[in-house]
């Protein structure tokens, strides 16, 4: 039984697992520990066999998350780092990829330190630029790889641009979508081939999962995808697939108070006088303000800032008190974090000034608490 075409995206989340469950009607989705699977006899198999494989919790998520997003499947892995691993698996030695330069710290070392050695090579462009990444492909060029919003400078891609070049050089359109979710945004849309999250950050939602998803437009990929899964093992326990669809369930109503919070928070950052820049999409003055607004239906709750010293960026981190001090985004408290020590602190410093990653740099990861609240804190702690 698959969910109604006609329902919107609140609804379609609310009822993840409901009605999936025939022989006892459960609401909640149950959780199938089992390994492995009787089988009626040779030949014969109930469509499950071994946990690694397939197993019944993980298919009904797969199948939840395949169609929020609007693609034809999706595997769910143990993290956002073992999605990103079992893609980058996809590709041979001697092929060339095209990536965001401001991205997630942990992607950059996974390409720079891993697959870099095993002959898979990757560019870093500025991927606000659609003239920067054109110039950027090579004969062996095989895939673009795109974080919109940017990380930590939230820096907007044109979604649909990319997806007209990638259609005319034949490159593999991927999209880390983990800062919007499907709620927000739907790269599919604008011909992306696959969708990637961490969903241990928005779509888990309460900073008590770790996990990730790749989701492929086409069946075919997902069937390699899948392969590429089955073959090096990186799934999430039945468990955690249970926690994460309990969590989808609020993802929209999360969201709606995440896009609101950062909001206010940031127009609040904007006129403090230790304030030397905000980068929030949903700025007026974002350059990406415009093109988020035609292909996003909301701005996300991230958002980074600079303060006028490094001193004062440690004094901030000390001094917060409602707002945590630690890695991560998405989940439903506020967290802050350096970038260039904590989650960019792979990337060599030259490159890391380059960006723009420097120690007077913060992220702030909106929380759905109330805004005055988390203002508050912001107030006593930037002092
Ligand atoms: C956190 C994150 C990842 C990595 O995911 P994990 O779940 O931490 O392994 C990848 N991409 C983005 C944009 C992230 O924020």
């Amino acid at each position: 039984m698959s969910t109604p075409g006609h329902w919107k995206t609140a609804s379609r989340l609310t009822q993840v697992g409901v009605g999936k469950d025939e022989a006892t009607g459960a609401i909640s989705y149950p959780i199938y520990p089992s390994a492995t699977y009787r089988h009626p006899a040779v030949g014969e198999s109930t469509g499950f066999d071994y946990t690694r494989s397939g197993n019944p919790t993980r298919q009904v998520l797969e199948d939840a998350l395949a169609e929020l997003e609007g693609g034809a499947r999706a595997c769910v892995f143990s993290s956002g780092m073992a999605a990103l691993t079992t893609l980058f698996l996809h590709f041979r030695a001697g092929d060339h990829l095209i990536v965001s330069q401001d991205l997630y710290g942990g992607t950059y070392r996974v390409l720079a330190e891993v697959f870099d050695k095993l002959g898979l090579r990757a560019s870093y462009v500025d991927t606000t630029d659609t003239a920067a990444i054109t110039a950027a492909i090579e004969p062996d060029s095989r895939a673009l790889l795109v974080e919109t919003p940017g990380n930590p400078l939230l820096g907007v891609a044109d979604l649909a641009a990319l997806g007209e070049t990638c259609r005319k050089h034949e490159l593999l359109f991927v999209v880390d979508n983990t800062f919007l979710t499907p709620v927000l945004q739907r790269p599919f849309d604008f011909g992306a081939d696959v969708v990637v999250h961490s969903a241990t950050k928005y779509l888990g939602g309460h900073n008590d999962l770790c996990a990730g998803v790749l989701v492929a437009r086409e069946e075919e990929l997902g069937e390699r995808l899948y392969f590429l899964q089955n073959s090096t093992g990186g799934i999430l326990s039945p468990q955690d697939c249970w926690l994460l669809m309990r969590s989808l369930k609020t993802l929209s109503l999360r969201l709606e108070r995440h896009c609101a919070n950062a909001l206010e928070v940031a127009q609040w950052l904007k006129a403090h006088p230790r304030v030397s820049a905000v980068y929030y999409p949903g700025l007026k003055d974002h350059p990406g303000h415009a093109l988020s607004q035609r292909q996003t239906s909301g701005f996300g709750g991230m958002l980074s800032f600079r303060v006028d010293s490094r001193e004062t960026a440690r004094q901030v981190l000390k001094r917060l008190k409602l707002i945590s001090f630690a890695e991560s985004l998405g989940g439903v408290e506020s967290l802050m974090t350096l970038p260039a020590v904590q989650t960019h602190g792979d990337i060599p410093e030259p490159e890391r000034e380059r960006l723009g990653i420097c120690e007077s740099l913060l992220r702030l990861s909106v929380g759905i608490e109330d805004a005055d609240d988390i203002i508050a804190d912001l107030e006593q702690a930037l002092g």
